[in-house]
């Protein structure tokens, strides 16, 4: 794939340029947190490790309409919103562009693809930038995930001293690199991508395990998981922040003759998420729910996809509550089985 250098000095036009065509959006700190935010001129804030949000806000909003609805039973006259624009999400790490990429074996699985999600994914760039260091709750190596992977982003920027190495991964990445031709030198910098490859990520001996999947259903039962319910709040943060969960729940909200049906981002960490018509629930209790996360994450979606759902960007070890958190919970687990 096509490669080239970008100085320093020249990413603000490079940024520039890709705000031309599309809403900009890129971490920036707002109140002492950095968020994904449409970037509106403001220079990103590129940290180590992830903004508190993940890039599901901008392809599965938090809440959307799916559409407008006003008349009787026979005669209902349906509005569906506006198309998606195009957006360009710069400042990306790996982890969280695989996370995009594992979402949509799911979303966009034919015959059920999610139209709403398939239009957002086609208008979207994202512009990833490669780790030169890990953030504080970081563990990708140990989920199978580079800090130099290119998987779900169109370009991925390589950072040196004194320029970035751009790779185009996708034909968008490399129309994209066409069109800021201005600002690139066609040259190489092979060094700039191994030094992000060599990144050291702290290894998490729990979660590496060939056999995890086969240890965690072997426990499925253990008393354990009411000890972990116990301490967790079912608040959901966990959840909502992570970049490869993509529950959400329709609701309708109705006035007179009009209405609106809308979906929004649903927990399996919340009662009643999983309760059926006739009133049987197969997750009743929240030890039945914590369970049910870290089963899917790492042994039934693997199962599947053949990859877990985690992407270890460490969010939920950075917010929940009371630490709760994926490699946490590995490792207690392994202690409980010892
Ligand atoms: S489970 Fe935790 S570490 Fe893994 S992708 Fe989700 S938020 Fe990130
Ligand atoms: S963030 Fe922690 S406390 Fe909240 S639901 Fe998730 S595991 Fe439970």
């Amino acid at each position: 794939m096509t490669m080239n250098l970008l100085p320093s000095e020249r990413l603000a036009e490079f940024r520039e340029c890709l705000a031309a065509g599309a809403r900009l959006y890129g971490p920036v700190e707002v109140d002492g947190i950095v968020l994904f935010e449409e970037l509106g001129g403001r220079p990103p804030a590129i940290r180590p490790g992830n903004p508190a949000n993940s890039l599901k806000s901008f392809l599965c909003p938090q809440t959307e309409a799916v559409f407008d609805f006003e008349g009787g039973y026979t005669d209902v006259a349906l509005r569906v919103p506006a198309a998606p624009t195009a957006q360009a999400i710069f400042g990306v790490r790996p982890c969280d562009a695989v996370a995009l990429e594992r979402v949509s074996r799911v979303l966009l699985a034919e015959p059920f693809a999610d139209e709403s999600y398939r239009q957002r994914r086609e208008m979207t760039t994202i512009l990833t930038m490669a780790c030169r260091e890990a953030g504080p709750h970081c563990f990708c190596r140990s989920v199978g995930v580079s800090p130099a992977d290119g998987r779900g982003s169109d370009v991925v920027l390589y950072p040196a001293d004194g320029h970035y190495l751009l790779e185009a991964v996708t034909a968008r990445g490399l129309s994209v690199l066409q069109s800021a031709g201005a600002f690139l030198d066609p040259a190489r910098d092979e060094a700039a991508r191994a030094t992000c490859q060599s990144t050291p990520v702290p290894l998490i001996g729990a979660v590496e395990r060939e056999d995890l999947a086969a240890r965690l259903e072997a426990v499925a039962l253990h008393p354990h998981w009411d000890e972990l319910a116990r301490r967790c709040l079912g608040c959901g943060a966990c959840t909502f922040l992570c970049p490869t969960c993509y529950c959400f729940a329709l609701f309708d909200t109705v006035r007179g003759a009009r209405g609106r049906r809308s979906r929004g981002w649903d927990s399996c960490q919340f009662k009643d998420y999983s309760l059926m018509a006739g009133g049987h629930d197969p997750l009743p209790t929240k030890a039945s729910r914590i369970r049910r996360r870290f089963l899917h994450k790492l042994s039934r979606f693997p199962a599947v996809q053949g990859e877990y759902a985690c992407v270890g960007c460490g969010r939920c070890g950075g917010t929940c509550p009371v630490g709760l958190h994926l490699a946490g919970v590995l490792s207690e687990l392994e202690e409980v089985l010892r």
